[in-house]
């Protein structure tokens, strides 16, 4: 469960000042970043229907830090009334999709509520070791490692809507479930060797694993945009992600 704390911000500032390439999808994570922040301080409830007309001042955060492609979704989401907006964010929820500019809106939006909501659920995150997230059913973008009383290099995989984390086996598939010896495939930047692609040989699908053991001030969502001219390169070799991040890749 990743909470909205101060070093969350200071770990998107320093991401920026290393990552030149990204550093303008970084600068907007951090505007977004604040606007969910100011929204899970101020609602007491989950129920994100009655609080529909927030969804404009994320608009004009997208509108002021956005891409033009951003910008250019925005205009259409304007046109439409507040009933509108809540039966596509709605169906999105049911479909668990959308094309990507919409889905980061409706990600960023509906991201405080279902951190509430998920904290709210008495989930035993060590038990569920499924492939989809246990409080909102979509899949993980992003998988980390960390040492936990229990076990040690225990992997999470982290949800990009409510931002749950829960268990999975390390060394199984979350596409196929292969778990044969010599599943995989590991890729990683030799600068950074904290961030890797697991590739499943039998599925071709992969899921990348921020280490934390090696840089425990990451924050998997981040540091999964900051690397990512890794799924630029998987891309190229023809490697399909699991589920994408935030911003679509
Ligand atoms: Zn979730
Ligand atoms: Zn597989």
């Amino acid at each position: 469960m990743r909470l909205f704390k101060e070093y969350h911000l200071e770990r998107l500032m320093s991401l920026k000042d290393k990552h030149a390439e990204v550093s303008h999808i970084l600068d907007f994570l951090y505007h977004t970043e604040l606007f969910k922040k100011e929204m899970y301080a101020q609602i007491k409830d989950v129920h994100w229907e009655r609080h529909i007309k927030k969804i404009y001042h994320l608009f004009d955060v997208c509108d002021a830090h956005g891409s033009p492609s951003i910008r250019e979704t925005l205009q259409e989401l304007k046109k439409l009334s507040k009933e509108e907006l809540i039966r596509k964010m709605e169906r999105f929820l049911k479909e668990r999709s959308a094309p990507d500019e919409e889905r980061f809106i409706f990600i960023t939006f509906l991201n405080p509520f279902l951190s509430k909501l998920s904290e709210s659920m008495d989930i035993k995150k060590d038990q569920w070791l499924k492939n989809t997230c246990p409080v909102c059913g979509f899949k993980p973008s992003v998988s980390y490692i960390s040492d936990t009383e229990e076990i040690e290099g225990a992997r999470y995989l982290s949800c990009v809507l409510c931002n749950t984390a829960w268990l999975y086996n390390r060394t199984k598939c979350v596409k196929c479930g292969n778990h044969e010896d010599d599943a995989f495939e590991y890729y990683y930047d030799e600068r950074e060797r904290y961030a890797l692609l697991q590739v499943c040989k039998k599925c071709n699908t992969y899921i990348k694993i921020i280490d934390m053991r090696i840089d425990g001030l990451a924050v998997p969502e981040f540091d999964d945009i900051a690397t990512l001219s890794l799924d630029l390169w998987a891309k190229e070799k023809g490697f399909i992600k699991f589920e994408k991040n935030i911003i679509g890749l």
